[in-house]
């Protein structure tokens, strides 16, 4: 037993402390949603890339307990100890194993470098003894580094436009208030640096290796996750580094495409999400404001998402079996619709320039994006009383 009453510590856009039990509600929660949303059956084995936060969570519980799939789940996360809980998605699948074997489904998960060689043996090793061939294989890693699995070089990513230098206005979380920002533009080794982090890369290399292992079944379907995001933010992302590798990834979904057909008749594709509060994009100057300001618009629109309802949709929808994928133009599954719909951004185009410190929780749900961060750690959550001493050593059982 290792329990302590836990306070939030937070310092910008991140977390020095999580809440094990709130953590645990937070995912009860999104349980509560798949089971009632999604069909309860159908999914077969399925392998999630990036399976402990954000979209990658809220995958790896659609699919094992909205569609009782097998699930092997691979993320790099820290377990608690004695003196300190662990980090947010440690404690985020503590409770999802809990669940999945008081309902007596099969959840399992490698916390290990997804980027590494002798992880992915440990996926085929572990696929081979105790699942066979994966029906569904979800990419949904977010990293700022990757190592070269046949080197020592780590690759970063950075946040910069390409080009020209960015000025634009942005949220100071440290101190909430709202400034004028210059984001001096990427060099050609840091766009080829972030290409090689946030790009297809790492997901092509993955599904080489199961086509090799012959572990795809007939029909088995592969999806990673990527952002477009409105006009107030595209000279800095769509248009900039991270942009570049996002367009790497939709590319190289093409080629997998055509290899699984070959393979296994069976498809990839990359869905373009919705911007939400994650820790990968609370990371992320100008797009943090603008959250701000989509959430108010969206809240009184009545089209609000959270992660969970998004991958309900891209699931019931496109993905689920015997469903088949609407894709635009570029071949891309697209729940972003709601984002990006007209008098949506319009109003986002209205209310940008007018944006400043004294309006941000006025014009701007700066509060709801604050809410939704802190909720990322376990903090904030109706039902958890705060004062209480909790565990914080939890075991993935
Ligand atoms: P996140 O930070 O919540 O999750 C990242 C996951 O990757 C975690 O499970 C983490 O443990 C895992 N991970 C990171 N490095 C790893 C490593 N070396 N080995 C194993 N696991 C590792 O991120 P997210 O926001 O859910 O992003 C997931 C995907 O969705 C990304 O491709 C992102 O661009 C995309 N996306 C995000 C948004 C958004 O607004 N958050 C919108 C659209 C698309």
């Amino acid at each position: 037993m290792a329990e302590q009453v836990i306070e939030p510590r937070i310092r910008g856009f991140i977390s020095l402390t999580t809440h094990p039990e709130g953590c645990a509600a937070n995912v009860r929660e999104q349980v509560a949603l798949v089971k009632e949303k999604c069909p309860g059956e159908g999914l077969g084995n399925v392998l999630v890339l990036g399976s402990s936060t954000g979209y990658g969570l809220s995958s790896l519980l659609a699919a094992v307990f909205g569609y009782k799939s097998n699930c092997l789940g691979v993320c790099f996360e820290k377990p608690g100890e004695e003196k300190r809980p662990g980090t947010a998605g440690w404690n985020n699948l503590a409770e999802a194993h809990r669940l999945a074997k008081e309902d007596g489904l099969h959840l399992e998960t490698i916390n290990a470098d997804a980027f590494s060689n002798e992880t992915r043996a440990q996926v085929i090793a572990a696929l081979k003894e105790r699942y066979g061939k994966l029906d569904m294989v979800v990419y949904s890693l977010a990293s700022p580094k990757r190592k070269d699995p046949n080197s020592d070089t780590i690759w970063s990513s950075v946040l910069k436009p390409i080009g020209e230098d960015f000025f634009g206005k942005t949220v100071n979380l440290r101190n909430e208030e709202v400034e004028e920002v210059v984001i001096e533009k990427a060099t050609d080794q840091e766009v080829a640096e972030t290409v090689r982090v946030m790009g297809g890369e790492d997901w092509q290399l993955w599904m080489d290796l199961l086509i090799e292992a012959d572990l795809l079944a007939e029909g088995c379907r592969s999806v990673a996750y990527s952002y477009i995001g409105p006009a107030v933010t595209k000279p800095l992302y769509r248009f900039g580094s991270i942009g570049a590798a996002k367009k790497h990834l939709e590319e190289t979904a093409k080629n997998i495409n055509g290899q699984l057909q070959t393979h296994c008749a069976g498809n990839a594709w990359v869905s373009v999400n919705k911007a939400l509060v994650t820790q990968a994009s609370a990371a992320i100057p100008v797009v943090t404001l603008y959250i701000g300001v989509l959430f108010k618009i969206m809240k009184e629109a009545g089209t609000h998402e959270g992660c969970m309802d998004q991958i309900i949709r891209l699931f019931v929808d496109h993905l689920g079996p015997g469903k088949t994928p609407v894709v635009d133009e570029d071949g891309l599954i697209r729940v972003d619709e709601l984002e990006l719909d007209d008098a949506i951004q319009a109003k986002v185009d209205e209310v940008w320039p007018q944006i400043n410190t004294a309006n941000l929780r006025t014009i701007a749900d700066f509060d709801g994006f604050q809410e939704e961060f802190r909720r990322l750690f376990g903090f904030g959550i109706d039902g958890v009383d705060y004062s209480k001493p909790v565990e914080t050593v939890r075991d993935l059982i």
